[in-house]
């Protein structure tokens, strides 16, 4: 028996099939470009892989293209649709609602709707994943896993804006935070490498990626995370700018003449690591261009691991100290320089990274020297297993 585990963005939809009893990665795929004239359907594990020719013109389609993969004998893992007793959505955007995940019923898919304005791009995907897979498996509990339940319990000093507070009770206007199905897991498994219980630790957990949100834990509940009412607050990232003066919003419309759509566009797309260097939000090339001697890419890279550190030292004042920084995502796991910058100069502080260990790529470990006070650790995320888990939590 079988958990598919489904993640429905704007334009694509991710799966993996996951087995019940061993958690073992059975089967995955991607579906690209999702409502346009050439989608494409890639399907099968890393060694299988292939591209399945098919037409995607909308998610229900792409749900369909997906079972029939699994189904088929050639390239499939599955006899019988009713192998599959579960599937466990990601959606990005609970609101104030769900603290936890949910089996999905009525009720849940009108609370999933009425958090679309605070996630135009983000939730209707998600609703049209849970449709489809409601219709053509009709047989298997429907979960959603929130990105921002595990954030839910942050105090009011951390998720109000000082903003007149009528913003905050009539129009829900407040720090939300996002990533929170990343930031859970590798607090979990930082506390089980560190063979000490989550309700004694002091963690930040870094997810550095295209997108970027850094979180504080405190006692295994988050008490702060960079990403807002929006998942444009906080950390520069791959092409969002992250925190600016919000008077340049203004200074952009009403001096420069840009619509708000425009301006939109600019911050979510135009900015970040592309915006600065001009070339890429992808930080291979960024940090291949910056070591060729490009001034902006250079630039840009330092801003991306000043943005980090900044962001590391408020939750480790706010908390009054921290035990382990986690560090996770595409950047993250993988870029030993940018972990390198980051770290840089807090020997003091009692921080002190082993760069030999730091050298290391691919699997968990503790990048911090002996005598480092914090632990440095390098967790590779698996938002997909804490989807299962919780799926098969809701399913008992
Ligand atoms: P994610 O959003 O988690 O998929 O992360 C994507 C980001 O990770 C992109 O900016 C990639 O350039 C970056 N990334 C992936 N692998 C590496 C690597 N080996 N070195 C530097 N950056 C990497």
């Amino acid at each position: 028996m079988y958990i598919l585990v489904i993640n429905a963005g704007s334009s694509s939809l991710k799966y993996q099939l996951v087995d019940k009893d061993t958690r073992e990665l059975v089967d995955k795929g991607l579906c690209e470009r999702v409502g346009s004239d050439d989608s494409f359907h890639k399907h099968g594990l890393d060694s299988n892989e292939c591209v399945v020719a098919s037409r995607l013109p909308d998610h229900r389609a792409a749900v369909q293209a997906v079972l029939d993969s699994l189904l088929d004998p050639r390239t499939g893992s599955i006899s019988s649709l009713d192998e599959i007793v579960a599937v466990g959505h990601r959606v990005v955007h609970g609101g104030e609602h769900f603290s936890a995940s949910v089996v999905i019923d009525d009720e849940v898919i009108a609370r999933v709707e009425e958090c679309i304005p605070l996630a135009p791009l983000h939730n209707p995907p998600s609703l049209a994943g849970i449709a489809a897979c409601s219709e053509l498996l009709p047989g298997a509990t429907q979960v959603a896993v929130f990105d921002t339940a595990f954030h839910t319990t942050m105090p009011p000093k951390a998720y109000v804006y000082p903003l007149p507070y009528e913003y905050f009770e009539k129009h829900r206007i407040r720090r939300y935070g996002f990533h929170g199905t990343s930031h859970r897991y590798i607090a979990a498994r930082a506390s089980a490498l560190l063979e000490k219980p989550l309700d004694e630790l002091k963690l930040i957990t870094c997810h550095l990626g295209n997108g970027c949100s850094i979180t504080a834990i405190d006692k295994g509940i988050s008490v702060d995370t960079s990403l807002g009412f929006t998942p444009l607050e906080g950390l520069m990232m791959g092409t969002r700018c992250g925190s600016i003066d919000p008077a340049i919003v203004l200074y952009l419309i009403e001096t420069l003449g840009m619509t708000p759509r425009e301006v939109n566009d600019v911050m979510n797309r135009q900015s970040g690591l592309l915006g600065i260097s001009g070339l890429s939000n992808d930080l291979r090339d960024v940090r291949a261009a910056a070591e060729a001697g490009h001034e902006r890419a250079l630039l840009a890279y330092e801003m991306y691991s000043y943005s980090a550190k900044k962001y590391i030292g408020q939750y480790v004042f706010t908390m009054a100290g921290v035990d382990a920084i986690i560090l996770t995502a595409g950047v993250g796991e993988n870029c030993d320089r940018m972990r390198r910058m980051i770290f840089e100069g807090l020997e003091p502080l009692g921080i002190i990274i082993d760069q030999d260990k730091n050298a290391l790529r691919g699997f968990e470990r503790v990048i911090s020297a002996e005598n480092s006070r914090v632990k440095v650790i390098v967790i590779p995320t698996n938002e997909e297993l804490m989807i299962v888990e919780d799926t098969l939590a809701l399913l008992s």
